[in-house]
């Protein structure tokens, strides 16, 4: 069979070492001849970024953030980085933090560094979210992909072990939506491949023991991996579908991507036989669900949409919602019927692919 892809990868710098973010965001800093540095960093994140930014000279903490990036909160920012002629945005913090620094970035322009605390993977994209009148709008612009991404898994040891395995579900999605979104190729799948590995190894030990730091770097490896096969890729049923509920809805964002995402692969995986390959041997299992049922049942995940506040009778509307937004590209056809049935089983965490 031939071999025929159009693949970007995105330029950026990654450093990962454990323990040693202050030294390498301070070599950042420097390399990249910033002179008024913004760091932007939410008030719970507070226990973690004047640390991390101990070795370099701050213009500006900026701790005024919601989740999703509010509209009204990045203008403020915004304004505040240009009166005090800021040259770079160093971000400290979990998915909001990072997306508040990339709406600055969207409109200013300035470079960003990034220090992830949680699993996310938004440093690894050139994706960019805001949120107006509970309406979620996103973009891609290479404006807003951090310069560099500074890793250091000690900083998600104060990550609460739900949330941990949540936001670890999140990456997990962002692999498995990976091969079938629409630019998926073999590097993108390669990708989410050794990422779905990493993290089924990295998420069991987190629950085990919260404060092995081998674990949480194993997490935050297959986290980045994850990330970049889904900027790479695209976004797929999977993430259509949550975009919906955390839009509409205003759902918690990884628990709602970790709810949802085994009831997406049980009804795309039958029919995409690479995908079912690929991800059924990532986990060393039998079939792709399996695998993923697996290890969510190991880590107790999150289980129910009706747990995190998704009221049945919003199912038709959210139905309505999704499919104008289906991608092309989805190995099955997608019916409303197809829709609303999984939209209930998720409501209501009925077992996903009968495992
Ligand atoms: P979050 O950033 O909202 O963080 C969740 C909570 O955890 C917050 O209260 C935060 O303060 C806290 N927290 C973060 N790090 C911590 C730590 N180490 N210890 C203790 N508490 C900590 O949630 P998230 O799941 O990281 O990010 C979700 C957001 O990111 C959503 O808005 C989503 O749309 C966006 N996102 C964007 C992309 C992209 O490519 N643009 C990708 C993934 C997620």
């Amino acid at each position: 069979m031939s071999l025929v892809f159009d693949h970007v990868t995105l330029g950026q710098r990654v450093m990962f070492s454990s323990g040693h973010a202050a030294e390498n965001l301070a070599t950042e800093v420097d390399r990249l001849g910033a002179d008024r540095v913004m760091v932007i960093a939410s008030r719970s994140e507070h226990s973690v970024a004047p640390d991390v930014a101990r070795n370099i000279d701050v213009a500006l903490f900026h701790d005024d953030l919601a989740p999703h990036v509010p509209v009204a909160k990045a203008e403020k920012a915004r304004t505040a980085a240009v009166q005090n002629a800021i040259d770079l945005l160093v971000c400290i913090g979990g998915g909001s933090t990072i997306g508040m620094a990339k709406a600055v970035a969207l409109t200013t322009g300035l470079p960003i560094v990034a220090v992830p605390t949680t699993y996310a993977g938004s440093e690894a994209t050139n994706v960019w979210g805001l949120t107006e009148t509970a309406r979620k709008t996103t973009g891609v612009d290479d404006t807003v992909l951090p310069a560099t991404v500074v890793y250091d898994a000690q900083l998600t040891l104060s990550l609460p072990v739900e949330l941990s395995i949540a936001s670890g579900l999140n990456a997990m999605a962002h692999c498995i939506d990976s091969m079938w979104a629409p630019r998926a190729d073999p590097i993108n799948r390669a990708l989410a491949s050794e990422a779905i590995r990493s993290l089924a190894e990295g998420l069991p030990a987190i629950k085990t023991d919260p404060h092995d730091v081998t674990g949480r770097e194993q997490t935050l490896y297959g986290a980045y991996l994850s990330a970049v096969a889904f900027g790479s890729a695209g976004s797929g049923l999977h993430h259509k579908i949550c975009h919906v509920l955390g839009g509409a809805y205003d759902l918690p964002h990884a628990q709602i991507h970790a709810t949802v995402l085994p009831y997406v692969l049980a009804f795309n995986a039958p029919m995409s036989p690479e995908a079912e390959r690929r991800i059924a041997a990532a986990f060393g299992t039998g079939t792709a669900s399996a695998g993923l049922n697996g290890l969510r049942n190991v880590l107790d995940a999150p289980r129910a949409l009706k747990d995190y506040g998704f009221d049945e009778s919003a199912i038709p509307e959210a139905v309505s919602l999704i499919l104008p937004v289906v991608p092309a590209s989805n190995p099955r056809p997608v019916t409303s019927a197809d829709l609303e049935a999984l939209l209930r089983a998720a409501h209501s965490g009925e077992t996903p692919g009968g495992n």
